[in-house]
């Protein structure tokens, strides 16, 4: 399997949408779009993805002009359904539940009903693959629009351009322009022989265990990067490192880098502070404790569980789904 193939097994990896990098450049385009009769807008509140029916709630053109929603629209991309194009914005309500009441009122909605604010953790594990990577790309978006609203070179307000992909400052002297920030994190499955390592951090409850992370910094390599990592932790030095998929996380906004490598030694020492327990497991171990509860491996939304399952499935010939508890962590 090719790294692009094993990325898109990855929640939050799909790209249901056209991002239209050529015509956003383009002001009229732009301002026809927002005025097409069949765009869609994807409503969030801050972090929270605004759910109708437990589903996103996903306005019509008619429905947005009902409200008065104060946040610019942030063109996501173009949407092609039989063969018809039509805009996908996200629209950002602080306060859904007066923003939003004129839909209740003209009947769009039913009268009981309320919209609930969902983070997006909660929600993903019941949305597809599509949906789930398309309210990512939305949260990490309306994250910077709402996080970063003036200019890091001079303090003037920003404003949103090329439909909210990039933010320019207002000042004439100064037209700086800011891109969304997205932090690089490196996630590493070693293995030494037929063992896997799996640590927990001092910060999780007990028995939840998964593979190392940890974020990139300034002028390293991402294989610097997990070398570094992986000894600051637990003091192994590692070889053979090779990448494997990579996925968004939208948790405010990293990108994760998954990465193997192998182990050279494998007495470890841990960090202080940071990794609680470690251990050293071959994949019967492994099975035998998630089924004894000793051990809670990572829910399928993150990318770890893909670093262990296919660790898992060549070992075995199963998938570690098969022993996931029905209550997995999210983390
Ligand atoms: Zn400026």
């Amino acid at each position: 399997m090719d790294h692009h193939s094993r990325s898109l097994l990855n929640t939050f990896s799909a790209q249901p949408l056209d991002r239209a990098a050529h015509q956003r450049k383009d002001k009229r385009w732009l301002a026809e779009q927002e005025e097409h009769p069949n765009a869609r807008f994807l409503v969030l509140n801050n972090h929270n993805i605004v759910t109708d029916k437990n589903r996103p709630l996903i306005l019509s053109q008619a429905q947005r002009q009902q409200i008065d929603i104060a946040s610019t629209p942030g063109l996501l991309g173009l949407s092609v359904e039989n063969a018809q194009a039509y805009p996908v914005y996200k629209i950002n309500s602080q306060q859904p539940d007066i923003e939003l009441a004129p839909l209740l009122k003209a009947g769009e909605f039913a009268d009981t009903q309320q919209f609930d604010a969902v983070p997006l953790r909660k929600l993903a594990p019941h949305l597809d693959n599509t949906m789930a990577s398309m309210c990512a790309y939305a949260s990490v978006l309306n994250h910077w629009h709402e996080t970063t609203r003036f200019c890091t070179r001079c303090g003037t307000g920003l404003q949103q351009k090329e439909g909210g992909l990039i933010q320019q400052c207002n000042s004439e002297d100064c037209r700086h322009i800011e891109f969304p920030r997205i932090n690089s994190a490196v996630i590493m499955r070693i293995t030494h022989s037929d063992k896997i390592l799996l640590a927990r951090q001092d910060t999780w409850p007990e028995r939840r265990f998964s593979v190392l992370a940890g974020f990139v910094e300034v002028g390293e390599t991402l294989e610097s990067a997990v070398q570094r990592e992986v000894y600051e932790e637990v003091k192994i030095r590692v070889e053979n490192i090779q990448y494997q998929s990579s996925q968004p996380w939208p948790f405010p906004n990293s990108l994760m880098l998954g990465y193997s490598a192998e182990a050279i030694n494998t007495d470890f020492e841990l960090e202080q502070d940071d990794i609680a327990e470690a251990l050293w497991l071959t994949a019967d171990e492994l099975r035998k404790k998630i089924l004894g509860g000793c051990i809670i491996p990572p829910s399928n939304l993150s990318i770890s569980y893909q670093l262990i399952n296919d660790w898992f499935a060549v070992q075995t010939g199963q998938m570690l789904s098969e022993y996931q508890p029905s209550s997995a962590w999210q983390d």
